[in-house]
């Protein structure tokens, strides 16, 4: 790991793009229009943001469209596509500290995290996805004899992909690396809080050898470049990653337009269940560690916390002591373990939630308001709140910030019942000790994904995502494919 002046100094060096990438060229939006891309944790001005909207969109997807149906990527050899994605994972790793500096800067993501997991687990996802190319079949229906039915996954056509900017480059990668494996043609609208990744993924591509066209990029705001995708009429599939309140508004979109198939990634607020039979130490430290990484700005954070009643105290006084290890800082030394909140409107959030929690009853244990100081950055305080209950707002609705309600249990049941009560239903951790109760809750658990003794690890083979309001689709893993393919069966008779 490089040392904080060796990043810093990196930093200086670094030249952004910003403009939008349509058949293999920067440009600016149409209108002309731009928008500051602004450091969180210094507020000074990075560089220039293109914003696009529908005639953009329009361009880019004609573009997609016309580079898709000429087949240069869709019909090429299967084992030629994985090469060139495979080239394009390789080109990402060699300048894997030019995309960790990109995100950290961009949206405030300590560096650590950014080389630890983000850009290595983005390069495993080319790669892995990559290798899936020339290696998944179709099938032959059982019919009888006399006739011969085989069905095939194909292409959709042109995919459009609208993505947060929580983990701006590993969002971005969980949904193109699928989408274009698979021989589609993809228009992506990345956050406007976090484009500059996405932007020299996309210059990659080309150099990777993946043709001009099969990846346009549209920087700009959801209401006009997202919007307009999500209503396009020539978009087959739309793959989005973000919050309840639009994903719900997308699936509107796909109804008043084409009826393009829409899979949703949405938002989240996972219960965290911690029974007298679990190892506190570890407990504690998976407790922290599930509210507290990326600044709690992580979907799946473990914003719910329901402790068995008679550990309470004993637990949480080692999770006091876990919630230590993390300290804002400057995002870019890797000492850091909390970086900035990704703008002052979501520092406001997290001060809005922590003001109603105490309002309601909520006693607050560590952190609280945060102390925000005119031009040095967007910091929230990792804080606990104790006495909270399901009825309370903080602890129904996503903060998405550094923000842990507690509440306790005394039976099993209790505990399921509790976790269930929410809109959301993305992860979940269970903390016992006990094999047979692990299967048992986490069987009742209404979640996508359930963690037993451990938060939020997952592999590219695993698939990742929720079910209520917190979605509809899966990314990674070969249930990735199917969200970009559709399925043919062509029945002949012998
Ligand atoms: P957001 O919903 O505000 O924005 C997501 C994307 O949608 C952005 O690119 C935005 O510009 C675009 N958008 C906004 N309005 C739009 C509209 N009217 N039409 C089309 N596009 C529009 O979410 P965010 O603040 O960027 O991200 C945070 C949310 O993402 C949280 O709720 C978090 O839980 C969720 N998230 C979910 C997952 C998951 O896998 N389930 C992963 C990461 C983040």
């Amino acid at each position: 790991m490089k040392s904080y002046s060796e990043w810093q100094a990196l930093s200086e060096t670094l030249s952004f793009q910003g403009q939008a990438y349509i058949n293999g060229e920067f440009q600016s939006a149409a209108s002309g229009e731009t928008f500051p891309c602004i450091n969180p944790s210094t507020e000074k001005v990075l560089t220039d943001i293109a914003s696009c909207d529908e005639a953009d969109v329009n361009a880019a997807v004609a573009n997609s469209r016309e580079v898709f149906k000429s087949g240069v990527w869709s019909e090429m050899h299967p084992r030629q596509r994985k090469q060139i994605m495979l080239k394009w994972a390789d080109l990402i790793e060699q300048h894997k500290d030019e995309f960790a500096l990109l995100d950290t800067l961009d949206m405030g993501k300590s560096i650590n995290e950014m080389v630890n997991i983000d850009v290595p687990d983005a390069i495993d996802c080319f790669r892995w996805t990559a290798e899936c190319i020339d290696k998944v079949y179709g099938e032959i229906a059982p019919t009888g004899t006399d006739t011969l039915a085989l069905i095939s996954h194909n292409p959709v056509g042109v995919v459009g992909a609208i993505t947060p900017w929580n983990y701006p480059l590993l969002m971005v990668s969980w949904k193109i690396a699928p989408a274009i494996a698979a021989g589609n043609s993809v228009v992506l609208k990345p956050s406007e809080k976090a484009s500059l990744s996405a932007l020299r993924l996309a210059e990659l591509a080309v150099e990777a050898g993946i043709p001009k066209g099969v990846l346009n990029v549209l920087p700009g705001y959801g209401h006009t470049a997202g919007k307009a995708l999500a209503l396009h009429m020539d978009v087959n599939v739309l793959a989005f990653t973000g919050s309840t309140r639009v994903a719900g508004m997308l699936m509107g979109y796909a109804g008043q337009s084409n009826m393009k198939r829409v899979w949703l990634e949405a938002g989240g607020k996972s219960p965290n269940l911690v029974f007298a039979d679990c190892d506190i130490k570890k407990a504690a430290a998976g407790t922290a560690n599930a509210i507290f990484a990326n600044q709690g700005e992580v979907c799946i954070a473990c914003s719910r916390l329901y402790v068995e009643k008679s550990i309470k105290e004993e637990f949480m006084a080692a999770l006091m002591e876990e919630a230590k290890r993390f300290q804002t800082g400057d995002p870019l030394d890797p000492a850091t373990t909390m970086g900035p909140m990704v703008d002052g409107m979501q520092l406001e959030t997290v001060e809005r939630y922590i003001r109603s929690a105490v309002e309601e009853g909520g006693n607050i244990v560590t952190g609280g308001l945060p102390e925000y100081t005119d031009g040095q950055g967007f910091f929230a305080r990792p804080t606990i709140i104790d006495n909270a209950n399901n009825d309370m707002t903080f602890v129904k609705e996503e903060i998405f910030g550094p923000v842990l309600a507690v509440c306790d249990f005394e039976t099993e049941d209790e505990a399921i019942e509790l976790a269930n009560d929410s809109q959301y239903g993305l992860g979940a951790a269970v903390w016992t000790e006990n094999l047979s109760r692990a299967h048992r809750v986490s069987g009742k658990i209404e979640s996508g994904m359930v963690w037993v003794n451990t938060w939020g690890e997952g592999d590219t083979t695993v698939p990742f995502g929720g079910v209520k309001a917190s979605g509809n689709g899966r990314d990674k893993s070969l249930h990735a494919l199917e969200k970009y393919t559709d399925i043919k069966n062509v029945l002949i008779r012998l």
